[in-house]
């Protein structure tokens, strides 16, 4: 059992998040083990991938 104090307070530990559509998908806030460290960036380690037209890759 996890801290409480560091319970990813975004997916409520659960190191998954839904979208509107109910798909699921990995917690980008604490990278899907659900517990946010204190320590722990919450920027998203890695950036949209875009291509030469600064479209979002798929
Ligand atoms: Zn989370």
């Amino acid at each position: 059992m996890p801290d409480r104090d560091h319970i990813c307070k975004a997916c409520d530990g659960t190191g998954l998040l839904a979208d509107d559509e109910f798909w699921q998908y990995t917690c980008t806030v604490c990278g899907g083990d659900g517990i946010m460290m204190p320590n722990e960036n919450p920027e998203p380690a890695v950036p949209f991938s875009v291509d030469d037209n600064n479209r979002v890759l798929e």
